[in-house]
C-alpha cells in the first residue's frame, strides 16, 4: 500500500518495494464510524442505573442527571469524549447534540457529524429547540436534526422537525422503537411509558395514541428524507422491517452493548440485513454503555451474535456507515475502507491467523490499535 497526503494511493500484492514498513503480524483495518453517540455524558464512569433496568426508570435517572449537570461539565465531557473516540480508532462519530453547541474548539481529525436534539410534547419547549436546532444547522455544515423519539415529541411537532430537515436537506436522526414500552404507549396510549410521562408533567391524552400501527406511518415519513437514522429499532416487527427495506435512505443503528444493558428481547438484525435493510453499529453514549469504544461493540458482536456473518459485523462498523453519512455529506473525506483514495487513517489488530475463522477468533478478542503513520 503506499499512502500520503492523508490518502491511500494504491493497494497492491506481491513482492514489496524495499522501503516497505513491515507492520508485523497485524490484521490492517479501517478506522471505525460510530454512527451514534451522545457526547455530553462521556464523563459518566459507570452506565446510569444497572443492567436490566426498566427503560423509563433508566430515562427519570438521566433526566436528573442532567438537570444537575453544568455547562463546564458538558464541555469538559465532550472533550473527553471526542478523545476517547478518535483514541479507540474512532474516525467519524454520529453525535446527537443540545444546542446551542460548537465543536470548532476540539483540534481533532475526527469528523463529528452533530444532530440538533429537539424535543417537548408542550409547545413552548418544541418551539424554543426547534429554533435552536435550526440555527444549529445553520452554522454547522455537518449538522442535521434529531426529532428525539416518538414519546418525546408529538406528531405535528415531528411533521415539522422532518419538513425542515428536507428543506435544508439535512438528515435526521431519531430513537424510534427503542422499546415495547414505546409501541404501547403509541398505539394503545396506556402502559409504563404513559405513566412516566404524567409523573413528569406532561398530559399524555392529548398526543397519544398514535395509531394502531404508529411505525409504519414513521417509517413512511423518514422515507422522504434525504438521509434518515433510525436508532435503534429494537423493536420492529417483521412487516415493518420490510416497509422499512423499502426506503434505501434509511440506515438503522444498532448499539449492541447499550441493547444489551437493557436486557431487550434479541435485536432484529438479521431479518433487516435479510430484507437489504442497511445496519450499522453505535455505542450510543456512556449513560447506557461502559466506554464509546466501537470495537468493543464489534467484539461483542463476534462473541455474542455469531449468529451474525462476522464479515457483515466489520463492515457495519466501517464501511457501511461511512457510505450512510457520506449520502448524507458528500463533502466527507472517503473512509471506511482501505482502497485507493480512502483516507489513510488505518488501525491494527494482533492477529497470527492462518484461516479466516483463526482470524476472526483473534479479532473477537484482541485490541485494536490506532496504526502511527510517520
Ligand atoms: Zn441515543
Amino acid at each position: 500500500m503506499r499512502v500520503g497526503g492523508g490518502k491511500i494511493h494504491e493497494v497492491g500484492s506481491g513482492r514489496p518495494p524495499s522501503d516497505a514498513v513491515d507492520l508485523g503480524d497485524v490484521a490492517l483495518l479501517p478506522r471505525l464510524v460510530n454512527a451514534h453517540t451522545h457526547l455530553e455524558f462521556s464523563d459518566l464512569k459507570h452506565p446510569v442505573g444497572t443492567r436490566g433496568i426498566r427503560f423509563t426508570d433508566w430515562i427519570k435517572l438521566v433526566i436528573e442527571q442532567r438537570l444537575t449537570a453544568d455547562p463546564e461539565v458538558k464541555d469538559r465531557s465532550i472533550f473527553g469524549g471526542v478523545k476517547e473516540l478518535w483514541d479507540s480508532g474512532t474516525i467519524v462519530a454520529g453525535e446527537i447534540t443540545t444546542p446551542p453547541q460548537s465543536y470548532a474548539h476540539l483540534s481533532s481529525e475526527l469528523d463529528i457529524i452533530s444532530f440538533a436534539e429537539i424535543l417537548g410534547l408542550q409547545d413552548e419547549r418544541f418551539s424554543e429547540r426547534f429554533e435552536v436546532g435550526s440555527k444549529h444547522c445553520e452554522m454547522h455544515p455537518l449538522a442535521g436534526l434529531s426529532p428525539h423519539a416518538p414519546y418525546s415529541i408529538s406528531s405535528q411537532a415531528l411533521e415539522k422537525v422532518l419538513q425542515h430537515a428536507r428543506l435544508l436537506r439535512r438528515p435526521v436522526a431519531m430513537h424510534v422503537a427503542e422499546s415495547p414500552e414505546e409501541r404501547e404507549l403509541l398505539s394503545s396510549g396506556d402502559g409504563p411509558m404513559a405513566d412516566f410521562l404524567e409523573t413528569i408533567g406532561i398530559i399524555t391524552k392529548p398526543h397519544f395514541p398514535w395509531s394502531t400501527e404508529p411505525f409504519d406511518h414513521l417509517i413512511q415519513m423518514l422515507g422522504k428524507l434525504p438521509a434518515a437514522f433510525l436508532i435503534h429499532g429494537n423493536d420492529l416487527q417483521q412487516s415493518e422491517i420490510e416497509k422499512l427495506a423499502k426506503h434505501k435512505q434509511i440506515t438503522v443503528v444498532y448499539c449492541p452493548r447499550t441493547h444489551d444493558f437493557f436486557d431487550f428481547p434479541m435485536h432484529p438484525v438479521n431479518a433487516m440485513h435479510h430484507q437489504g435493510v442497511r445496519v450499522v453499529l453505535g455505542t450510543d453514549s456512556r449513560a447506557s454503555n461502559p466506554d464509546l469504544n466501537l470495537w468493543n461493540e464489534v467484539r461483542f458482536l463476534l462473541n455474542v451474535r455469531q449468529d451474525i456473518e462476522a464479515s457483515q459485523v466489520l463492515k457495519m462498523a466501517t464501511l457501511l456507515p461511512a457510505e450512510a453519512l457520506a449520502n448524507a455529506f458528500p463533502q466527507l473525506a472517503p473512509c471506511g475502507a482501505i482502497a485507493a483514495g480512502f483516507r489513510d487513517r488505518l488501525g491494527l489488530v494482533s492477529t497470527t491467523a492462518v484461516t479466516q475463522e483463526q482470524l476472526y477468533r483473534d479479532l473477537s478478542s484482541n485490541d485494536y490499535r490506532n496504526l502511527q503513520l510517520n
